[in-house]
């Protein structure tokens, strides 16, 4: 093994898929925006779409185009085009467009007259998030959207909002989106405009809230095997989800520290007993959080052992025990699904004051993904 590695489970994506299909019994959008939360997009969207998702959806234009020149055939939409991009490039790769701006659809519309194509478009309402979407200007903006599709400038072919607080147990403003949602749908009816599909749900809403499914389903971090809140909705064990990434790196170094031994810079963490240390081949420039706190660290020789002190830029301590039998050179497992006592995702999340999301898509490029055969 090299210096670090993360390991991609793609039978636990195929699970994490199916999974959500037999729950909500409609059409799945695998979301492998971010080069996949981190897990890789190309091995990810083709092991989605063999396991059955019928949609795959990222924000960037390119990472759409990257799905295109890789040969992936199914349906997707790419959410977040600011003004200015070549959008003739996605009109003739067959990606759906997310419009909320009058100046996205012209721009969209002339892209299609260019490309000779009618370009297809979700409409983004904003439902209570104050972020995307469409909110007080959504009259004009419909009745801009009825001229282009009177025009064939377009094809409506979704419309969709996101939510806010899915993950809450409390459902009152979920709710309150949801209808906007229906009322936002109604006037797009009255205007002549039925789109084939409306979607809001993410992976907390697809768990939890049937109200929400619709007829697509977006579902991000559930495909990671990843729980969308840890405190609210249970674990991924709990939630039957498996983590499909696990993080390993080396020891670069064992040794003897003493009691009283300050460590890393600053010599924020203090060696409480005499103990062996590691030296772990990672660092922040790996995504491995600085701030991250002594309730994470490796698993190695069958132990946990926790970090001691600041992560350094390519590297961290860890403190193995007197009596660990941990030798340099030795593989360790920074994190994994938990099921020999490795730390998980959410261990690293909680001890950086973090979400799950952040510390897998933080990930970097330096760290090689590979596919072990399942
Ligand atoms: C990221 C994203 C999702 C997925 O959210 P999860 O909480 O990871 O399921 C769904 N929809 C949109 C628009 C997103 O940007």
């Amino acid at each position: 093994m090299s210096r670090a590695v993360a390991e991609v489970d793609l039978t636990a994506i195929a699970h994490n898929l199916k999974l959500i299909k037999g729950k909500t019994n409609t059409q799945v959008l695998a979301v492998v925006k971010a080069d996949a939360y981190g897990h890789g997009l190309i091995p990810v969207a083709k092991a989605a779409v063999a396991a059955g998702a019928d949609w795959l959806g990222t924000a960037l234009l390119e990472e759409g185009v990257a799905l295109r020149a890789a040969g992936v055939k199914a349906p997707l939409i790419c959410w977040l085009t600011p003004l200015g991009e070549d959008l003739k490039i996605a009109v003739k790769n067959n990606i759906d467009l997310s419009i909320s701006s009058i100046e996205l659809l012209e721009e969209v519309i002339d892209a299609g007259r260019a490309a000779n194509i009618v370009p297809r478009i979700h409409l983004e309402v904003d439902t209570g998030m104050t972020r995307g979407g469409v909110r007080g200007e959504w009259p004009e903006f419909v009745s801009e959207v009825a001229k282009a599709v009177k025009d064939n400038g377009v094809e409506v072919v979704g419309l969709w909002s996101h939510f806010a607080r899915a993950d809450e147990p409390d459902q009152s403003f979920n709710k309150q989106q949801l209808d906007t949602f229906h009322k936002r749908l109604a006037t797009l009816i009255a205007q002549g405009i039925n789109p084939q599909f409306v979607h809001i749900a993410n992976s907390a809403a697809a768990l939890t809230n049937n109200d929400a499914v619709k007829n697509i389903v977006r579902w991000g971090i559930g495909l990671y095997g990843l729980s969308p809140d840890v405190t609210t909705l249970g674990d991924s064990a709990k939630l039957n989800l498996k983590p499909a990434m696990k993080l390993k790196a080396k020891l670069h170094l064992v040794k003897k520290a003493e009691a009283g031994a300050p460590v890393g810079y600053g010599g924020t963490a203090t060696v409480a007993e005499d103990t062996k240390i590691g030296v772990v081949t990672m660092g922040y420039a790996d995504g491995i959080p600085r701030n991250a706190s002594n309730l994470a660290g490796v698993f190695v020789d069958g132990h946990r052992a926790p970090l001691l002190g600041r992560v350094s830029m390519d590297q961290f301590v860890v403190n193995l025990g007197a009596n660990s039998n941990a030798k340099t050179g030795d593989e360790v497992v920074i994190f994994g699904d938990g099921a020999l006592g490795e730390y998980t995702v959410d261990d690293w999340a909680s001890a950086a004051g973090t979400i799950n999301y952040e510390i897998v898509t933080r990930i970097g490029p330096r760290v090689p993904r590979i596919y072990p055969r399942g």
